[in-house]
C-alpha cells in the first residue's frame, strides 16, 4: 500500500448516474464542474455505473495516475456499496479507509426528483463535505479475533431446528434453546400444511428427532437467554435452565440413581390431582400440574408447572423407583461461549379479541385459525371432529374472516399482511368440505395472496370444489342469542351490495405478531427492530440473513411473517452465514473503535458507564489512571466520544477535527 502519511491532501471524485437513478434529476456535469473546484481535489470524472467494474476500474486508475490520498464517490448508500468502492480504493494502492461516500441518490434524487435545481445543489453541498472529510482521513487497519467454533441457535420452531441442524452437519457444535419444555414451535400444532397437504406432524417429527439425536446439537429446552456479553467469535451467553421438576435419565445417573430418570411413561400425571388449561391446545383441553405438552414431545420428559402444582407428592409415589421427580428443583445457571448466533424466535397470534366487532371471546361460535387447527387435527382435543363450542353440534355453514387484524391501520390492527393466512384459509376451506358431507365454507376477503409455488393452482383447486368468495371485509359480527349463529355483516364489494350472513361458525384469521419474549431477547444481542417490532435483517434483499450486530444472524418468523418453505430457506441462508466466521476462524473488525488520548484522559471514568456495549474500563498505566478500549467490544457508536469532558477520546474514521471539517464545508459554502 502507497504511503501517504504527511502528504498534502489529493482528492479524486467519482460520480455515479445510476442510470437515471440519480442523473435523472441530478445535472452530474455540473456536479462534476463544481467538484474541480473545490480545494484539494484534483480530478473528477463520472460514469453511469461507479459499482461496474469499468467505473471501479476508473478508481482504481486514477488513484495511480493522480497520486490521490483520498476518494469520494457520490453515488447511493454506504450501506449498499461501501465495501465495493473501499475494495476498489484499495485496488487503486490506497488504504481503503481513505474513501468516502456521498449520498446523492436515496437522499437527494429519489427524494427531490421534481426539483432538479434544488436536488444539483444539495449534491454539490454533499460532494463538497464529503471532500472536507476525505482530505483529514487517515489509514485505519481492521482487527482480526479469533472466533469460538461453536454456535447458538434460539428458538426451536422449524426455522431454529433447520438452522441447529444445518450448523450441527457442516460439523459446528451447536446449542439449541428453546424456552418451551419442547422444541417444534407453532408448526407442531398444524393438522396439514399447504399447499401439498402433507400431515404437519408427520413431516416436523422426524426434524425433531434428528435435531435431539445429533451428536453437535447440545438441545436445552425450558431455557432462556438471561444475559449476553461480547462480540462476534466471542460472545458468552448466560442460560438459565428453568426448574422443571422432573429429572432426565442424564440428570438422575449424575445424582447416582442409577437406572433412574424421566422414562415419559406419564404415571405421575395420571395421579396428579391438578388440572388446568393446556396452552398447547389453546385451553380447549385439560392438562395436569405434571405434563407434556403434546404426544410427540422432544425430549419425551414430562415437566412440572410449579404455578399450579400443589406440591401434594403423589407424583413422586407415583414415580416410584425411577425418583425422577424433584419437587425442590430450581433454576440453574450456565454460561456458554459461542462464536455466532441464529435468532429463530417465531411469532404470536394477535389477541383478535381486540377487535371487539367480531365478538371473539364474547360469542362461542367465534374461534381463531389456530384454534381451527387444534379441533381439525386428529390429535386435537375433539379428534378431528369440528364442533361449535356452544353445542357440540358439526357446523355446516362456516365464514372465514380473512386479514383479521392485518392490513389495518386502525389503532386495532397491524398494517402489514401475515402472509400465510390466505393460504391456510383455502386449506382450512378444503378440510372442511373434505370432512363434512355438506359443508360450505364463506371465505370473507380483501384479496387473495397465493404468491407461491403451486400456491395459485391450489387457490382455482379450493374454489372449483365449491368455496364461495365474498370481496369485501367483515364490518361486525352478531350472534343469535338463542341458536348461537352468527350475522356476518360485509359489503360484497364486487357485487357492490351489503351482505348479512348466518352462519353457525366464523374462523377469523388472526393477524400475527412478534412473539412475546422477542423484544427483550433482541435487547440482549442488540439487534434492532422494525417500526411493527419484527426483527431488523441488515439489508432486505442483499443480506436478509445478516443483522447489523455481526455475528448475529435471523431466521424464520421472528424477521417478518413468512410461511414454511420460506422459513426454512432462510433458516438455511442463516446457518450458511453464521458458519462462515465460525469456518475461517478468525474476523476483521471495523477499525472504527474510540481511542483514548491518554495525556489528555484525567482518569475519571465518567465515560466508562456511558458505553452500552461495557468496551470501557479504567486501568493503572505509570501510576495513574486512564480509561482503555476493549477494542473487539467497541462499536464506534460514540457515546463515549461526546460525553468526555476533556476530550480525550478520538473516534477513529469520525474523528472531532473531520466532523468539523465537515459542518464547517456545509455552512462554510467551502470558504473556509
Ligand atoms: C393457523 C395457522 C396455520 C398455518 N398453516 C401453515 C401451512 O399450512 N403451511 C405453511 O407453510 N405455514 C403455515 N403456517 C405458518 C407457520 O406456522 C410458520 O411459517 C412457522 O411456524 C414458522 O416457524 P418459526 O420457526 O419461524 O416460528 P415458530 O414456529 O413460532 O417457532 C419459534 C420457536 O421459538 C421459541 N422461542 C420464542 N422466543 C424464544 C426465546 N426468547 N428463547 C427461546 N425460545 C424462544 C418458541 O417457543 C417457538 O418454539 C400457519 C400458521 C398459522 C397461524
Ligand atoms: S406434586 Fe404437583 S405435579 Fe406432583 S402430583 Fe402433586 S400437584 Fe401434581
Ligand atoms: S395473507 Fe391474506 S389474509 Fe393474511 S393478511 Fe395477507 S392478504 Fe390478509
Amino acid at each position: 500500500m502507497a504511503e501517504v502519511k504527511n502528504k498534502e491532501a489529493r482528492i479524486g471524485v467519482f460520480l455515479c448516474h445510476c442510470g437515471t437513478n440519480i442523473a435523472g434529476t441530478i445535472d452530474i456535469e455540473a456536479v462534476k464542474e463544481y467538484a474541480k473546484t473545490i480545494p484539494n481535489v484534483v480530478v473528477a470524472d463520472n460514469y453511469a455505473y461507479m459499482c461496474s467494474t469499468p467505473g471501479q476500474n476508473k478508481i482504481a486508475d486514477a488513484i495511480k495516475e493522480h497520486d490521490l490520498t483520498g476518494v469520494v464517490v457520490a453515488a447511493c448508500t454506504p450501506r449498499l456499496h461501501e465495501p465495493t468502492f473501499r475494495n476498489a480504493t484499495a485496488a487503486g494502492g490506497l488504504n481503503p479507509f481513505r474513501f468516502e461516500m456521498a449520498n446523492i441518490r436515496d437522499q437527494n434524487s429519489w427524494v427531490h426528483m421534481h426539483q432538479p435545481e434544488e436536488a444539483t445543489d444539495k449534491a454539490k453541498d454533499a460532494v463538497r463535505i464529503a471532500v472536507a472529510k476525505a482530505s483529514l482521513l487517515e489509514d485505519l487497519v481492521p482487527k482480526s479475533v479469533p472466533v469460538e467454533k461453536t454456535a447458538m441457535v434460539v428458538g426451536g420452531g422449524v426455522g431454529g431446528m433447520q438452522a441447529a441442524l444445518d450448523l450441527a452437519n457442516a460439523g459446528i457444535k451447536t446449542y439449541l434453546i428453546e424456552k418451551s419444555p419442547t422444541i417444534g414451535g407453532r408448526m407442531s400444532q398444524l393438522d396439514k400444511t399447504f399447499p401439498t397437504l402433507d400431515c404437519s406432524q408427520c413431516i416436523l417429527t422426524p426434524k425433531m428427532v434428528d435435531v435431539y439425536r445429533n451428536e453437535n446439537i447440545e438441545l436445552l429446552t425450558y431455557t432462556e437467554v438471561e444475559a449476553v456479553e461480547g462480540y462476534i467469535g466471542n460472545f458468552d451467553v448466560t442460560l438459565r435452565k428453568k426448574a422443571r421438576g422432573i429429572l432426565t435419565p442424564a440428570e438422575a445417573e449424575a445424582r447416582g440413581i442409577v437406572g433412574g430418570g424421566c422414562t415419559g411413561c406419564g404415571d405421575c400425571a395420571t395421579v396428579c390431582p391438578v388440572i388446568k388449561p393446556n396452552p398447547f391446545e389453546l385451553g380447549m383441553a385439560p392438562r395436569k400440574a405434571v405434563y407434556i405438552y403434546h404426544p410427540q414431545v422432544s425430549p419425551l420428559i414430562y415437566t412440572i408447572d410449579f404455578d399450579a402444582c400443589v406440591k401434594c407428592g403423589l407424583c413422586v409415589e407415583a414415580c416410584g423407583e425411577k425418583k425422577a421427580v424433584d419437587l425442590e428443583s430450581k433454576d440453574e445457571f450456565m454460561t456458554v461461549k459461542i462464536g455466532t448466533v441464529i435468532l429463530a424466535l417465531g411469532y404470536d397470534i394477535y389477541p383478535i379479541e381486540k377487535k371487539f366487532e367480531w365478538g371473539y371471546k364474547n360469542y362461542d361460535n367465534v374461534i381463531t385459525s389456530l384454534e381451527f387447527e387444534r379441533l381439525i387435527c386428529a390429535s386435537g382435543p375433539t379428534g378431528g371432529h369440528l364442533i361449535r363450542p356452544s353445542d357440540g353440534e358439526t357446523p355446516k355453514k362456516i365464514a372465514f374472516v380473512l386479514c383479521a387484524g392485518s392490513r389495518d391501520n386502525t389503532s386495532t390492527g397491524k398494517p402489514y399482511c401475515s402472509r400465510f393466512c390466505c393460504m391456510y384459509s383455502l386449506k382450512h376451506a378444503h378440510q372442511i368440505i373434505e370432512k363434512i358431507p355438506g359443508a360450505v365454507p364463506y371465505i370473507f376477503y380483501m384479496d387473495i395472496r397465493s404468491f407461491g409455488k403451486m400456491y395459485e393452482e391450489f387457490y382455482y383447486r379450493i374454489q372449483n370444489e365449491g368455496a364461495k368468495f365474498i370481496r369485501g371485509r367483515v364490518a361486525n359480527i352478531t350472534e343469535d342469542p338463542v341458536t348461537k349463529n352468527l350475522h356476518v355483516n360485509a359489503e360484497d364489494t364486487l357485487l357492490g351490495r351489503p351482505v348479512d350472513m348466518e352462519v353457525d361458525m366464523v374462523v377469523l384469521a388472526a393477524a400475527t405478531q412478534p412473539s412475546a419474549e422477542t423484544e427483550k431477547t433482541r435487547r440482549l444481542f442488540g439487534v434492532s427492530c422494525s417500526q411493527d417490532g419484527w426483527l431488523l435483517e441488515a439489508h432486505p434483499k442483499l443480506n436478509p440473513c445478516g443483522t447489523t450486530t455481526a455475528g448475529v444472524y435471523l431466521a424464520g418468523v421472528c424477521q417478518g411473517p413468512k410461511d414454511i418453505p420460506d422459513t426454512v430457506a432462510q433458516a438455511e441462508g442463516a446457518a450458511s452465514a453464521a458458519s462462515i466466521p465460525i469456518h475461517r476462524g478468525e474476523v476483521e473488525l471495523e477499525p472504527y473503535f474510540a481511542q483514548c488520548i491518554e495525556e489528555k484522559c484525567a482518569g475519571c471514568g465518567l465515560c466508562v458507564n456511558q458505553c452500552p456495549y461495557s468496551a470501557l474500563s479504567l486501568v493503572e498505566k505509570d501510576g495513574r489512571k486512564v480509561m482503555q478500549v476493549t477494542e473487539a467490544k467497541c462499536k464506534g457508536c460514540g457515546t463515549c466520544g461526546g460525553f468526555c469532558p476533556g476530550g480525550a477520546i478520538w473516534m477513529q474514521h469520525f474523528a472531532t477535527p473531520q466532523i468539523v471539517a465537515q459542518i464547517d464545508a456545509f455552512l462554510l459554502g467551502g470558504e473556509q
